[in-house]
């Protein structure tokens, strides 16, 4: 029979309503079944595992992405795939990060949550957390279908490294604006076999980074931005990337003192990724002008990458220690299809 392991680290989804009280409580996972009768109708194993501490998604970092990954490594021989459940506000940070510390991965990992709790009349809950599971079974001839990190929420798998949260009130929490949808859930599961990731070399084999740096900054860019900001990164806490949101495909101002801040940034050694504060489409660095100048100072391009990955895939490379050239390199090359090549 097929196993599926349910990994649990709270957000909305894990609540359910006590009707005495009239308030939200957490959801006992170890009793799933018995609250949600529907899944012993998927004939599969479901087992599930609880994050040393249940959290909102905002309490998320880095060591709980260590401890989901340390999970997936030590049951990875033992299951035909993985459920991630996590709160939407962080999702699609915690599922990037995944998708760089789990490599050459070749079993599905699928992130849900919900907008209102499981235990809630009106939940959406229940169909993600189903349809999940039935993507984490999904075979073609005794090979899973999907064998990356995605991200399923009302009615859509997306690659969980090219998401954003996009609403706060609509089950549609979710967009991938750079690539398209993987799985279509309607009657029937539409599947988008091209667009699925398949890693780079075939006969390598799963392993788990167990190493992250969290030395990263992000700055958003807006008209009348005091470059002064910037010298609070060059003081006792500085920072090794700092990703800046710049306007349209990659542009920001040409007056000399941010360019001159800018450039004393990237010679006290800060890498500088260029990333788009629009939600869809990428830098072009050079198109226009005031792009230009940030690609002569040195300043590398994210391309089309989102934001939430591009914090995470440098926490990730800051942790191999790279040269600058090689940072800037391995920025610029898709890992596990975060970024167009
Ligand atoms: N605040 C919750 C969280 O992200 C919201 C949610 O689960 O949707 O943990």
């Amino acid at each position: 029979m097929s196993k599926v392991l349910i990994i649990y680290t709270g957000g909305t989804i894990g609540m359910k309503k006590d009707y005495d009280s009239g308030s939200l409580v957490p959801f006992d996972f170890a009793h799933l079944i018995e609250h949600i009768p529907e899944l012993s109708h998927l004939d599969c194993e479901l087992k599930v595992i609880t994050l040393s501490l249940i959290k909102d998604s905002s309490d998320i970092g880095l060591n709980e992405w260590l401890e989901m990954s340390k999970i997936i490594e030590t049951n990875y021989t033992q299951f035909d795939g993985f459920v991630v459940l996590h709160g939407s506000d962080t999702m699609s940070y915690s599922s990037s990060a995944m998708s760089f510390l789990l490599q050459q991965l070749d079993k599905p990992v699928i992130f849900t949550g919900s907008q209102l709790p499981i235990g809630d009349l009106r939940t959406d809950a229940k169909e993600n957390l189903i349809s999940a599971i039935q993507l984490a079974l999904l075979q073609k001839d005794g090979v899973p279908v999907i064998q990356e990190v995605g991200l399923y929420f009302e009615y859509k798998l997306y690659r969980a490294n090219r998401t954003t949260k996009i609403n706060t009130e609509h089950f549609k929490a979710f967009e991938s604006p750079n690539y398209p949808v993987l799985v279509d859930s309607g009657l029937h599961m539409k599947i988008n076999h091209q667009s699925l990731w398949r890693k780079k070399e075939e006969n390598s084999h799963f392993s788990v980074t167990q190493r992250m740096c969290d030395e990263v900054v992000l700055c958003k860019l807006f008209p009348g931005f005091n470059p002064n900001y910037f010298e609070s990164y060059l003081g006792a806490y500085q920072p090794k990337v700092l990703i800046l949101e710049t306007f349209g495909s990659g542009n920001a101002p040409r007056d000399k003192h941010f360019l001159d801040q800018i450039a004393s940034l990237i010679q006290s050694g800060i890498h500088i990724v260029n990333v788009t504060q629009c939600i869809g489409g990428g830098v072009m660095m050079g198109y226009y002008e005031n792009s230009l100048y940030l690609k002569d100072l040195g300043v590398i391009s994210g391309k089309d990458i989102t934001t939430e990955s591009a914090i995470t895939k440098s926490m990730f490379l800051l942790a191999e220690n790279l040269n600058r050239d090689d940072f800037e390199r391995a920025f610029h090359q898709s890992l596990c299809g975060e970024i167009s090549e």
